[in-house]
């Protein structure tokens, strides 16, 4: 695996179900690091539904090929976050992608051989959601890698933390460390007065964190600018420093 050497830090984001913010969470994070001056790359697996060259407003670039591999595209001018997803080798934003697993995997295998990341502290890699085929093909060509371990995104409901109990449980079978859990679209909190109002039941990612016993890493309301400035490509820690959001991603760097 020799495009990875450069890598310091792998982390996975997983979630038990789609449309929980997991990508949302994988942008930020990545935007977050690299606020506070890291070099990141940005791996997109979701080959179903890769959302991150739309959360970057990167659609349309090109990956470009070079004598060691796969140039990522870049989110910025300095080259601080380099990212890379099938969104970028398809013709169309709205072309499907229909693979059977073996063809999945290969592509898979490619993004993690194959990318010239150079030199970066942390390589975060955004999968799809549930342990399918993708997550398999991950684990297998991440043995022997600097993987720090996954991040669960859950929302409080019972639905998606009894599917985030089965992420864990694919972790432990992996033998993957887990970072923790962090909760989102976990209330609402009203821009005029400020109260915070539970629209789901609440506190599902915290009782899940003790209940496993694996660190509970903080819950994101379900906020309109957060929402807006995801998908501008826009950190919120940039935009908004004093939401609750911008906090929780502080909070994260730190924490990793
Ligand atoms: P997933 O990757 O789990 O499918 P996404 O990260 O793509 O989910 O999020 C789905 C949608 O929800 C996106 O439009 C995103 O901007 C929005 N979203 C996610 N989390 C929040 C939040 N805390 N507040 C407001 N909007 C959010």
């Amino acid at each position: 695996m020799p495009m990875l050497t450069g890598v310091k830090h792998i982390i996975l984001v997983l979630s038990g179900k789609g449309g929980v913010g997991k990508s949302t969470v994988s942008t930020q994070l990545a935007l977050a690091m690299k606020e506070a001056g890291f070099k990141v790359g940005l791996l997109d697996v979701d080959l179903c539904g890769p959302s991150v060259p739309y959360l970057l407003q990167l659609e349309g670039k090109d990956v470009h090929q070079c004598a060691e591999g796969w140039v990522p595209v870049y989110a910025d001018a300095e080259q601080r976050l380099a990212v890379m997803s099938i969104g970028f080798l398809l013709k169309d934003r709205d072309d499907s992608v229909v693979w059977r697993g073996p063809k999945k995997n290969a592509i898979i295998k490619q993004f993690l051989s194959d990318v010239y990341w150079q030199d970066i502290d942390f390589l975060i890699i955004d999968t799809p959601p549930g342990t399918s085929d993708e997550h398999i093909t991950v684990m297998e060509n991440l043995k022997d890698l600097p993987c720090d371990g996954a991040l669960l995104v859950t929302t409080s409901q019972a639905v998606s933390v009894e599917d985030c109990m089965k992420e864990l449980s694919f972790c432990k079978k992996a033998n993957i460390p887990v970072l923790g859990v962090l909760e989102n679209l976990s209330g609402f909190v009203c821009p005029v007065c400020s109260e915070c109002t539970n629209i789901f039941s609440s506190g599902g990612g915290l009782s899940l964190a003790n209940l496993t016993n694996v660190p509970f890493l903080g819950s994101l309301p379900i906020d309109p600018s957060l929402g807006a400035c995801g998908e501008k490509g826009q950190s919120c820690i940039t935009v908004n420093p004093s939401s609750p959001a911008a906090k929780v991603f502080q909070e994260l760097v730190q924490k990793i």
